[in-house]
């Protein structure tokens, strides 16, 4: 049977509020979603402030969701109800294209279905996220929380965590590397804790020094304000990958004076405006830039096992539904650490 649940949706660009959405009937390939808690991310905000496209009013977002299965349709053999478990940034794909084959769903080149804002294959619907009361996913895109990481932090994990994880994993960071983070927030804290798990050694380049003490708290070995410029000289040629996680434009060339030769800049902040780079920065020493969008549904596991067993997760505040839109104001402002998490059950 289909479900009337209460969501947080986005109203305007300026506002959310309480609706109630249907989700479809679980079929036999489903699992239902208690959602406990949704974590926030910038996405979210780009999204509903309709940054990247216009999008059609009302939307509900959210795409960090931890919760407990509470439905299995009958074909489902690798969840039961009570299990804890994850959903990312999306739900289904193709699974026939050769990205999917290789297990990166994400960059599925025929039918990626996001966890909001897509066309829901199953029943034509537009997809609407973890901001909500419940959710129904196919088993494939579902993921097992480990026992040892509570339900609130298991969350954010399922975006900023494996948006860091995968770049980090396929520019091989680990011992004898050098990682730079650009962005202290949400993401970024990720990027610290994860490149510091897997080895690397990790500097962080915030705006200000006024997280600079939680950065060392947090595993980074160097902290830099990128309000002083002298930081870009003496960091020259340091680094084998540079992680860029702002959310804003910023002049990349002086990143990229700090990679070494044969180094790598990830893409992961999605800006609206055009990234600007100087064709001199490239050649000087066969610099690489390059993007990365979450990671595979495997590669999500991956990640979720590492973060179970090393203890690793994230900083979070919690927050009742109501506290939303003023959540938002202040991720623009940088005013979080690190990442806003919804308790599901103040709806
Ligand atoms: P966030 O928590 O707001 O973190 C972004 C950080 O960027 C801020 O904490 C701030 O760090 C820095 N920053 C913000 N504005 C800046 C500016 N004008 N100049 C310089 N630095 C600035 O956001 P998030 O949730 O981590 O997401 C970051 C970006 O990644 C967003 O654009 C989001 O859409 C994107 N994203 C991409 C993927 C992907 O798969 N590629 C996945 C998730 C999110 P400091 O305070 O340290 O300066
Ligand atoms: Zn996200
Ligand atoms: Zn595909």
């Amino acid at each position: 049977m289909s479900k009337q649940v209460k969501a947080w949706g986005a109203t305007s660009p300026e506002k959310t509020e309480p609706i109630t959405i249907t989700r479809r009937a679980p079929d036999d390939e489903d699992v239902g979603i208690d959602i406990k808690y949704a974590g926030i991310c910038h996405s979210d905000i780009h999204t509903v402030r309709s940054e990247w496209r216009e999008i059609s009013y009302p939307l509900v977002v959210g795409h960090e969701i931890a919760g407990v299965v509470s439905t299995v349709g009958k074909n489902v053999t690798r969840f039961k109800v009570g299990d804890h478990v994850g959903v990312g940034c999306m739900v289904n794909s193709c699974r026939q294209c050769s990205n999917c084959h290789d297990g990166e769903e994400q960059y599925c080149s025929s039918n990626l279905v996001l966890t909001y804002n897509s066309k829901d294959p199953k029943d034509g619907s537009i997809t609407q996220g973890g901001y909500s009361q419940y959710i129904v996913v196919d088993q494939a895109f579902v993921l097992r929380v480990p026992e040892s990481i509570p339900l609130d932090k298991a969350a954010p994990l399922m975006c900023a965590g494996i948006t860091l994880y995968s770049p980090l994993n396929h520019w091989n960071a680990g011992p004898g590397k050098t990682v730079g983070i650009i962005g202290f927030g949400g993401l970024g804290h990720m990027g610290v804790k994860l490149a510091k798990a897997l080895g690397s050694e990790v500097t962080v380049f915030s705006q200000t020094n006024s997280k600079k003490e939680l950065g060392f708290q947090l595993g980074a070995d160097d902290y830099v304000a990128t309000s002083d410029p002298d930081v870009f000289s003496r960091l020259s040629q340091k680094f084998d990958i540079i992680i860029n996680t702002v959310s804003a434009e910023i002049p990349l060339d002086l990143y990229l004076s700090c990679l070494r030769r044969d180094g790598t800049l990830v893409q992961v902040g999605a800006p609206k405006d055009q990234l600007r780079i100087s064709p001199h920065s490239l050649y000087a020493r066969r610099i690489g830039v390059n993007g990365s969008m979450i990671g595979g549904i495997a590669e999500t596991q991956k990640m979720l096992d590492l973060c179970g067993e090393k203890l690793i997760f994230p900083e979070i505040e919690t927050i009742p539904a109501s506290y939303i839109d003023e959540a938002y104001e202040r991720v623009m402002k940088s005013q979080v650490q690190f990442r806003f998490v919804i308790d599901i059950s103040t709806m």
